[in-house]
């Protein structure tokens, strides 16, 4: 009786597990939500704050997708979205980054303790990562770039998470005006 039950309550607890694992992610490319992802970064805030670390953010949206739908189906959409979402992970993963699918064909990336220089060049080895090869699916080569906008939280400067958004989705509407497929930094982040 007791040890049925022990085991019902293990399975229990397993499933519960599994369940809030489930909760944080997205289904299609396995990362972090965007809620889940703001929990964390929430957290990331307060920890850089008290360490007096930066912390870099960064927007990135795919470019022209629609016409990757349009052009070769909503699946081959997908599988393109399920790349980006690996090809995210791979690079970024030895820099301690939060990933996230945080809507649609848009990834926010939060990455601790890199000055600005640092935070361009991962944002830029990025990039040309995305464009440097095409996607395959049902034959077909499909070409992908992204845009990038980026920001950083600086130590004490008191902005929270939305302001922090925003300011790195700023960044990012300005790289696609500038034409799309590049970096661009929020003011005040870079020379130039
Ligand atoms: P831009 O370069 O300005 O970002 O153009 P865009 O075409 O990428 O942007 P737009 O916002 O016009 O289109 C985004 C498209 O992403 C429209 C939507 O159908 C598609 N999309 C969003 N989520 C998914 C998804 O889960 N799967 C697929 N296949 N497409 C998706
Ligand atoms: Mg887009
Ligand atoms: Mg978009």
């Amino acid at each position: 009786r007791t040890s049925e039950l022990s085991t019902a309550l293990e399975q229990l607890a397993d499933a519960n597990q599994r369940l809030r694992d489930a909760s944080r992610r997205d289904a299609l490319t396995g990362l972090f939500n965007r809620r889940h992802f703001r929990e964390v970064f929430e957290h990331q805030i307060h920890r850089a704050n008290e360490h007096r670390q930066p912390l870099g953010v960064l927007m990135i949206d795919m470019d022209h997708f629609k016409g990757i739908n349009d052009g070769h189906g909503h699946l081959a959409g997908d599988e393109c979205l399920r790349w980006l979402g690996r090809c995210l992970h791979d690079a970024l993963v030895d820099h301690g980054a939060l990933v996230a699918r945080f809507g649609g064909e848009e990834f926010a990336v939060v990455l601790p303790d890199m000055d600005a220089a640092r935070l361009l060049d991962v944002a830029e080895q990025l990039r040309l990562k995305i464009c440097s090869q095409p996607v395959r699916y049902a034959g077909n080569n499909i070409q992908l770039s992204a845009s990038i906008g980026v920001f950083m939280l600086r130590p004490g400067a008191g902005i929270g998470i939305d302001d922090a958004l925003v300011q790195a989705d700023d960044a990012l509407f300005a790289a696609k005006n500038r034409g799309r497929n590049c970096v661009h930094a929020a003011d005040g982040l870079a020379p130039g």
